[in-house]
């Protein structure tokens, strides 16, 4: 039985500094927005080269608290149109609908998974002011013309980089460094996940950083002086205690992931199968290895009488969701056969050779 995702064991390798850092928290009696939070946002500000990070609550918030913050320095407004990709995860339009601005959903492109450039341009009118590229599955978005595009019509880029902690572009920058503000989750299975809830803004803008390391503290810089009206939305101590330890082994993890990403491209041979995309650099951390297949159920079937783990990331696109109804009228045909057709197999820095070379025979048998 090879599972889809072996959390214990990707968590076990740090557990005796796991265990050293819950010591020292429960002798220090200082739980929120301690030394272990300004520790870890000096250190992801560092990782990603950006100039200032701010611990969250988690990514959705992260997302939000950008967009929020914005507002407050005027650069957003009520009613503001931001495109987003048609078959991103919920989360960042959901950010954009509760910061009070308009999410306008772009088809997306079955080769990279992200914006279809085209769509994009026809998608901006008057009211656009900002994009938001999803780095989905880890690829980064093609983020060269997304700034190019953004620069002609003075458009913010947010990066929601939830999946892709640790890409880089080709001259060496990372997610979280490539556009305005970025949105970091590190929900536990994430690339750099914690133990429970976290997240991260990464931003290069003093102002935006200043605003949101209020916002997330009921506006406040100076314990009860609110100066705006803020959200309770803070990066748990414990939590950034053990991003800290897990950390400097991200890069690595990120390198196995591309190994075991490389070794299934060079060797899952079926014409019912489509691999994804890769150009074989570092612009991918392989967060998601997601295939596409004919008849889902029949692989589905295959899988299980295999013992292979599998999860469908994700299973029914935004516009056709219940809680978005007022953009059921849509058709985006690449984001409905994306959603109809794919399927995640087993990717993680603790799969073992043999669990690797078990899912390439059992995909190759199909
Ligand atoms: C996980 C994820 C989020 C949200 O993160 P949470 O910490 O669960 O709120 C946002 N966007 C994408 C693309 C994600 O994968």
């Amino acid at each position: 039985m090879t599972p889809f995702l072996d959390l214990k064991a990707f968590n076990q390798r740090f557990e005796v500094e796991f265990q050293n850092s819950l010591r020292q928290f429960l002798d220090s009696g200082y739980y929120i927005l301690g030394n272990q939070v300004k520790l870890f946002e000096a250190n992801f500000a560092r990782y990603c080269g950006a100039a200032h990070c701010i611990g969250v609550g988690n990514g959705l918030d992260a997302l939000r608290l950008i967009l929020e913050g914005y507002k407050i320095l005027g650069r957003l407004n009520e009613n503001d149109e931001v495109l987003v990709a048609s078959n991103t995860y919920i989360a960042t339009i959901l950010a954009i609908k509760q910061a009070g601005l308009k999410p306008v959903l772009v088809e997306a492109d079955l080769k990279n998974y992200n914006f279809d450039l085209e769509a994009l341009k026809n998608s901006i009118s008057q009211k656009t002011k900002a994009i938001m590229p999803v780095h989905l599955y880890g690829q980064l978005s093609p983020m060269e013309e997304i700034l190019q595009i953004s620069k002609e019509k003075k458009l913010l880029v947010i990066e929601d980089a939830a999946q892709a902690h640790g890409a880089k572009n080709k001259i060496g920058k990372y997610a979280g460094n490539l556009g305005d503000a970025a949105g970091f989750s590190f929900y536990p299975t994430k690339n750099l996940g914690a133990l429970g809830d976290g997240g991260a803004v990464t931003t290069n803008d003093d102002a935006l950083a200043e605003v949101i390391s209020k916002l997330r503290n009921y506006g406040t810089s100076t314990k009860y002086v609110n100066e705006l009206l803020g959200f309770n939305s803070r990066l748990d101590e414990l939590q950034a205690a053990f991003l800290n330890i897990k950390l400097p082994t991200l890069d690595a993890d990120n390198e196995i992931r591309r190994e075991i990403a490389k070794k299934y491209i060079s060797k899952i041979k079926n014409d019912k199968i489509a691999l994804p995309y890769y150009d074989g650099s570092k612009n991918h951390v392989f967060h998601l290895f997601v295939i596409r297949v004919e008849n889902r159920n029949r692989f589905i079937d295959h899988l299980d009488r295999n013992g292979i783990g599998h999860l469908i990331h994700y299973p029914i696109p935004p516009h056709k969701q219940q809680a978005l109804s007022e953009f059921s009228h849509l058709s985006f045909p690449n984001a409905e056969k994306i959603h109809n057709e794919i399927i995640s197999i087993p990717i993680s820095p603790v799969m073992t050779e043999q669990e690797v070379d078990g899912v390439i025979s059992v995909l190759n048998s199909y």
